[in-house]
């Protein structure tokens, strides 16, 4: 019989969000991988499972401990992997082991369920027809200025990731560089008892924020509606950090009509003037 690696999904809070699935899936693996046993381990005994075996993966230990489940999915075993809250592989662990089972020529699957980002879009009121997922933005430095330089552009729904208490210096700074007047949502304590769904423009986000954010967070940035709209600030922003990247004038130029579709002309004339 041959191993298979599973991915199961688990509750971003309510915990009636495990579905029958994953139960079944929990209960009858070898192994079930995890970020934290006690987390997982209580889980479990919420449901009346009792997991023949907890193994700690987490972020630090993820990579190492691939040998290891390689070996036994050769034995033929099922392992599951979950994560603390949500979708395995999502900001979370996974990808790693994922692709590592995949490389050894395993079987890999997922058992659906929650995702906090989402969730947080599909109810945010925002165009869901297309998105983008950032992730966490980087905490500093030109790697976050490239990453808010392209939400000032990007014309699909943003979805990020963010915690309670750097979302208001974010805000403030997504405000700044997309514009005071982009729409936004953000989607607190998803699932649990103190639920919210705050909804207004960037600036007023921000100011809310900037008295304090308790509970689990996803940020939801409408995309830049009108290229005509965007600011020659906005173009300029987005050309110094190419140029800072090391990009010619040309490719910065290049890379910035790619990006926004204004018209060449207007941005290689401001490039001219960086
Ligand atoms: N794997 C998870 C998923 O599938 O959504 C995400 C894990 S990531 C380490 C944790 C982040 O997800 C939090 O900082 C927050 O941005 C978001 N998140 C998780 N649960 C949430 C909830 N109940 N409400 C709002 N955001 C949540």
């Amino acid at each position: 019989m041959n191993g298979t690696l599973t991915l199961v999904a688990t509750p971003i809070g309510n915990l009636g969000d495990l579905s029958p699935r994953a139960v079944e899936a929990l209960a009858g693996a070898d192994l079930v991988c995890c970020e934290d046993t006690r987390r997982t381990g209580s889980l479990l005994k919420h449901v009346g499972v009792r997991a023949a075996e907890l193994k700690r993966v987490d972020e630090h230990t993820e990579f190492e401990a691939i040998p290891a489940v390689l070996d036994r999915l050769s034995a033929g075993e099922q392992i599951v992997l979950v994560s603390d809250a949500g979708t395995p592989g999502v900001s979370d662990p996974g990808e790693r082991l994922v692709s590592a089972a995949i490389s050894a020529d395993h079987e890999v699957t997922t058992i659906p369920g929650p995702v906090a980002a989402i969730s947080a879009l599909v109810a945010s009121g925002l165009p869901t027809g297309r998105f983008v997922f950032e992730g966490f933005l980087a905490r500093k430095g030109r790697a976050r200025d490239e990453q808010v330089a392209a939400i000032a552009g990007e014309r699909r729904t943003v979805v990020l990731y963010e915690s309670p208490n750097r979302v208001a210096a974010t805000l403030m700074l997504l405000a700044e560089r997309c514009g005071a007047d982009r729409r936004a949502v953000i989607a607190r304590e998803l699932t649990k008892l103190h639920e919210e769904f705050r909804r207004g423009t960037l600036a007023e986000l921000a100011t809310w924020a900037a008295g304090g954010v308790k509970g689990e967070v996803v940020l939801v940035i409408d995309g830049a509606t009108d290229v005509a709209e965007l600011e020659d600030a906005q173009l300029v922003e987005r050309l110094s950090v190419a140029r800072a990247g090391g990009a010619s004038r040309r490719d910065a130029v290049d890379a910035v009509v790619a990006e926004t579709g204004a018209k060449k002309r207007r941005v290689y004339e401001l490039a001219l003037n960086l």
